[in-house]
């Protein structure tokens, strides 16, 4: 058992902070000023904004059980940012206000019936909604007169902020001029309150250019919008490409009047302002949440980062009557989507050996629900990245899971390092098989060049057997390194001399799974000679590729014998591929390996070819793009079918793309490339015209 080491009579943290909790609200509101400082003036916060969130959820809790400790300049009551820093202050007509947040459905209705309390209605009177998402920039208010651009500012701390007008102006998306028309007055004065952010795209364009300059990358797009945007000299601003996307008024004087805020998104619009197209009006907080619910599933599917969804009420005269809070509208809500980023403890940090050889260095973490679900191993790459981000065993370190990504420890947080902590070392050897590591000239991993090293080994029949390649049903991992312990593999062709006697008298084995697992080995055998090539593990060659290659040459005897140039002939393989599976069939070891899978059986021809003749090859040449869900095809049909009809389906959209088919729930940065690029885009009726006449509307 661990050692107490509380002093007699002394009490553990959370017995004294409920002994004293003016002394804990004391605390908490230091940390949340910091943090704040770090956030709004620096652009540099030092902890994840779950983090941040717990510290004011924390403060909130304490106030509500001790409402005398409330004060006013406590930052629960406060809107965050400072008045003023180095730019000249703006007194904003219309404060510009924070928002009250809620974690799950169950604080989304909560808010929901305070809506309804405040209004006075029934559950059964309908409330409308509109829905944003809830977009992870910095908020600014531009302010137009005559319809210019006169001014622009941040939010500063709500009533005052900082003069950013030659910054914003830099704004590509931002019009100088409302666009006047004979169907719009354009109002005297005109304040658009929206988000400023870094499109994903640029964020990368900016760290690869950091990158190559040898210089730091930018820790997310939102810091790096904020940072870009407050700048003393706007050039630089300019060189940045942020984006805006318009979601709220100001001061409005002169103009259209309206009763609803998706009426006043219109009159933006129509202005030429820029709109988030995702916005949409809904009746019920049901269809509310299920909106949520979409939009966090697929908030990786837009350009740009969101960090939520912010819900409104439609009705201004309902709004006015709610009002707000000294910090927040009472008629709105932002739903928050759960973190993709936390802080955990690092423990420590081990090297893994891949089927390759290679060797990634991972953290081992306390565990932390991060990215909806619990990371306790992250990556950290290799050894530059290691060093790049200085994390050090027992330091408190920032861990990132984002969508389908592979957990990845993003940095350490510098200020909660304990004195005395060692830089840590890249190993010399191999953890597994204890052979030096190698580091080959200009490539950014170690390896460990034993073929033998049982790590390597089974990683590669891993591999082997898994899905994508030989797919072998029932022979997971824990059976392949069952097998590797007792000795009945060596290679991956050892896999097809499993046999009855072998197997028989294995804890676990009774007739049933040895029947199953030998009937699945037989059954791999006749897979096509794309799936044998994936699963030989040949560096840089995928799927596709592998379906390329096996396509091109119909057979293993004459990718035996194959040149470079004859591999780099085929559509779709570049020199790399081509070098790599030419030196990979050029080792003898590799071809005795071949001759030992012929032997057993192993199916080496490739796929027939397809006859052309009895499908129309209307896609011959042109290359289409499928987003979302369509009814008739999952995606890999999808694929098959524009390759069936000649054509190609790239993941993504460019110049060459002839159309684009959407189904339910598109990416929308396609759809907008699509629209910007002026390429057809086409719904499931569309799409099977196009299949079968090979026409755009
Ligand atoms: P908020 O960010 O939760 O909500 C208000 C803001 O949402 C608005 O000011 C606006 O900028 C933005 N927004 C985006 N899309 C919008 C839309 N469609 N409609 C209206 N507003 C929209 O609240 P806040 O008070 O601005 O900041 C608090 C948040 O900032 C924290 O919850 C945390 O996420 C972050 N923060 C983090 C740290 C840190 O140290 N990591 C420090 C301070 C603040």
């Amino acid at each position: 058992m661990a050692e107490d080491l509380t002093p007699p009579g002394a009490l553990p943290d959370g017995a004294r902070d409920a002994l004293d909790p003016a002394g804990r609200a004391d605390e908490l509101r230091e940390q949340i000023r910091h943090h704040n400082r770090l956030y709004y003036e620096q652009d540099a916060p030092s902890i994840p904004d779950a983090d941040y969130d717990l510290l004011v959820r924390e403060l909130q809790a304490i106030e509500a059980a001790h409402p005398d400790l409330i004060t006013p300049d406590s930052p629960t009551q406060q809107v965050g940012g400072a008045a003023v820093t180095t730019f000249a202050p703006v007194t904003h007509a219309v404060p510009m206000m924070s928002l009250d947040n809620a974690m799950d459905v169950d604080e989304l209705q909560a808010w929901g019936a305070r809506v309804r309390k405040g209004l006075g209605v029934d559950d059964a009177t309908p409330v409308g909604y509109v829905c944003e998402l809830k977009i992870d920039g910095l908020a600014i208010s531009i302010r137009y007169e005559g319809g210019r651009l006169v001014q622009a500012a941040t939010r500063g701390n709500g009533r005052v902020g900082e003069d950013v007008t030659p910054n914003v102006a830099t704004i590509g998306v931002v019009p100088d001029r409302l666009t006047a028309s004979s169907a719009i007055a354009v109002p005297d004065v005109l304040e658009v309150r929206g988000e400023v952010y870094l499109p994903i795209a640029e964020f990368d364009a900016i760290n690869a250019a950091q990158a190559a300059a040898g210089l730091p990358s930018y820790a997310n797009p939102r810091n790096t919008a904020a940072g870009s945007l407050r700048q003393k000299d706007a050039a630089v601003t300019a060189s940045r490409r942020l984006a805006f996307w318009s979601y709220q008024l100001g001061e409005v004087v002169g103009g259209p009047t309206f009763a609803t805020h998706h009426e006043s998104l219109e009159l933006l619009g129509a202005l030429g302002l820029p709109v988030n197209p995702e916005v949409q009006v809904l009746a019920t907080l049901d269809e509310v949440y299920a909106y949520c619910r979409h939009w966090q599933e697929h908030r990786h599917d837009l350009g740009y980062e969101i960090d939520g969804v912010v819900v409104k009420l439609d009705d201004l005269a309902r709004r006015a009557e709610l009002g707000t809070t000294s910090k927040a509208p009472r008629w709105a809500i932002a739903y928050k989507f759960p973190p993709e980023e936390r802080t955990t403890k690092l423990h420590r940090i081990e090297v893994s050996i891949g089927r390759t050889g290679r060797a990634t260095p991972f953290a081992v973490l306390e565990p932390v629900f991060v990215g909806g679900s619990t990371v306790q191993l992250a990556t950290l790459h290799n050894q530059d990245q290691v060093a790049a981000k200085d994390v050090r065993p027992g330091d408190t370190v920032i861990v990132r899971k984002a969508g389908d990504v592979i957990p990845e420890v993003v940095g350490p947080v510098l200020e909660a390092r304990p004195k005395g902590l060692r830089r840590w070392r890249f190993p010399t050897d191999c953890p597994v098989c204890g052979t030096p590591l190698v580091r080959p000239e200009g490539e950014a991993d170690h390896r460990c060049p034993n073929l033998a090293c049982p790590a390597r080994v089974g990683g590669a029949i891993d591999h082997f057997v898994s899905r994508g390649a030989m797919d072998i049903e029932g022979f997971g991992e824990q059976r392949v390194h069952l097998f590797l312990q007792l000795g009945l593999l060596h290679d991956v062709a050892d896999v097809f001399h499993l046999d009855e006697a072998a197997l028989r008298g294995i804890d676990g084995f009774g007739d049933t799974s040895i029947a199953n697992l030998l009937g699945a080995i037989e059954a791999s055998k006749q897979r096509p000679l794309a799936n044998l090539l994936v699963g030989l593990n040949i560096r840089h060659l995928g799927g596709a590729t592998a379906e390329a290659i096996a396509e091109h040459f119909g057979h293993m005897d004459a990718l035996l014998d194959a040149t470079v140039d004859e591999l780099a002939a085929v559509d779709g393989i570049g020199p790399t591929i081509a070098a790599s599976v030419h030196a990979w069939f050029a080792d003898p070891e590799h071809r005795a390996l071949i001759a030992k899978l012929r032997d057993a059986g192993v199916n080496m021809a490739g796929p027939e070819r397809p006859d052309t003749d009895a499908v129309p090859q209307t896609l011959e040449g042109r290359s289409v793009v499928v987003s979302g869900t369509l009814a008739g095809y999952s995606r890999d049909e999808a694929e098959a079918v524009i390759k069936a009809h000649g054509g190609k389906s790239p993941g993504s959209v460019s110049a060459r793309t002839t159309a684009l088919v959407v189904g339910d729930a598109p990416g929308a940065s396609k759809v907008a490339k699509a629209e910007q690029l002026g390429i057809p885009v086409l719904d499931e009726a569309g799409f099977e015209r196009l299949l079968a006449t090979g026409e755009l509307p």
